[in-house]
């Protein structure tokens, strides 16, 4: 199996499942019982916190751990924008970019629905790239949040974030990033980028899926979605995950310390492989931005076919990808990143995106080029044969 996805998820990798490991076994306790083995847990829970919050550069208290990178964005553009809302009646409209994950963008559409938000989509150009002019001018003092991802999901372009954060900052605006696809890759200091808020998600980088990070600013308030017992210094009920937080506390810290190298190799090979589909396919078009790209995302379209069938062409020669992310919810609605890319919906249709791991081998993205261009004649084929009977049996 050649596995090009891993911007879907990754495996956990040993040192977080030994991270996990006495934490689900001879540590079990509950971090609230006041007893010693209840106290052991709530310890290696504040020690997970202090790792975080040495890679993110900020303080333990300000780390919140989450189901997940959902959770993690919508506690973020739910929870910053009512408690926003409630302090300062005026702000009630929310900021998005126009190529969030659905995480961001269904929260935002949720505060519109259910609590009168009025939301304004930042657009992108065709790369997919947020114009800080354009951002700043939609800032104002009735704006209540702005989030804008770090790195794209589907075609990995990466955001001018401490420019954005910058322009929010002077404008009294709150600002998120969501950085689930960023984490591992690029750089993750809270005070360098100068964002307020920021998520991570464990599986997207070797910790299991099912645990997440919010980082909230001290001075940053946000209204908790979920209550309860108040843990999590109040922003999330409900008893710790303290084996899956320690584990991506494992994982962050090791994603991080290797990154420089990882960030160096992949990139070199993410060229390769982007020179190598578009010499070989010559109708094939790379998606997202040239160079501003996560090292790991080499994502395309290639008119005239289906992504789909591509997908399905390339499972059968054991290579694994995925086609737009909007397919992920069981939709072949045409993504709407590419739309707002300025992607006709036809050729959207066709998107294809390779991820990469950081243990990705040359050799396997070379076996890869050779099968997506077997899998597009295959496609090609079928299609041509197709049309004829189709057009007899007219
Ligand atoms: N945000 C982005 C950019 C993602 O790519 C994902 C996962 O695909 C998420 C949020 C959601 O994270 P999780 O799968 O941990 O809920």
């Amino acid at each position: 199996m050649i596995f090009l996805d891993a911007a879907a998820t990754t495996p956990v990798r040993r040192e977080a499942i030994e991270a996990m490991w006495p934490l689900l076994t001879s540590q079990f306790g509950n971090p609230s019982s006041h007893y010693g083995l209840g106290e052991e847990a709530a310890r290696a829970l504040e020690e997970a916190r202090e790792r975080v919050a040495a890679v993110l550069g900020c303080l333990p208290g300000e780390i919140v751990f989450t189901a997940g990178g959902t959770e993690a964005d919508n506690l973020a553009v739910k929870g910053i924008a009512l408690a926003r809302r409630a302090e300062d009646p005026r702000r009630t409209r929310v900021l998005v970019s126009a190529v969030e994950h659905p995480a961001v963008a269904e929260s935002a559409h949720y505060l519109a629905r259910v609590h009168g938000f009025a939301v304004d989509t930042v657009p992108v150009d065709a790369d997919g790239r947020v114009a800080p002019a354009a951002f700043a001018a939609l800032l104002g003092p009735d704006v209540a949040l702005a989030s804008v991802m770090y790195a794209n999901n589907e075609i990995g372009t990466v955001q001018p974030i401490a420019e954005l954060a910058a322009a929010a900052r002077t404008a009294g605006v709150p600002f998120h990033t969501d950085a689930v696809q960023a984490a591992g890759w690029l750089p993750l200091d809270v005070a360098a980028l100068g964002v307020d808020a920021l998520s991570i998600s464990g599986h997207k980088l070797g910790a299991p899926k099912g645990v997440g990070v919010l980082f909230l600013r001290s001075r940053i308030h946000a209204e908790p979605l979920v209550h309860g017992g108040g843990q999590e210094h109040g922003a999330r009920s409900g008893t710790e995950n303290v084996a899956f937080s320690a584990a991506l506390a494992a994982a962050l810290r090791l994603a991080e310390a290797e990154r420089p190298q990882a960030h160096g190799r992949v990139a070199a090979l993410r060229e390769d492989f982007i020179a190598a589909v578009l010499a070989r396919v010559p109708e094939a078009r790379l998606t997202g931005h040239r160079s501003e790209r996560l090292p790991s995302v080499a994502s395309f379209v290639f008119p005239g076919t289906s992504g789909e069938s591509v997908l399905l062409e390339l499972e059968r020669a054991s290579v694994l990808c995925s086609s737009g992310s909007a397919c992920a919810a069981g939709s072949d609605e045409p993504s709407p990143v590419l739309l707002a890319c300025g992607i006709a919906p036809e050729v959207a249709q066709t998107a294809l995106r390779f991820s990469f791991g950081a243990g990705i081998a040359a050799e396997d993205l070379d076996a890869a080029v050779e099968k997506l261009v077997d899998a597009l004649a295959t496609v090609r084929g079928r299609g041509a044969r197709g049309g004829r009977s189709s057009s007899a049996a007219a």
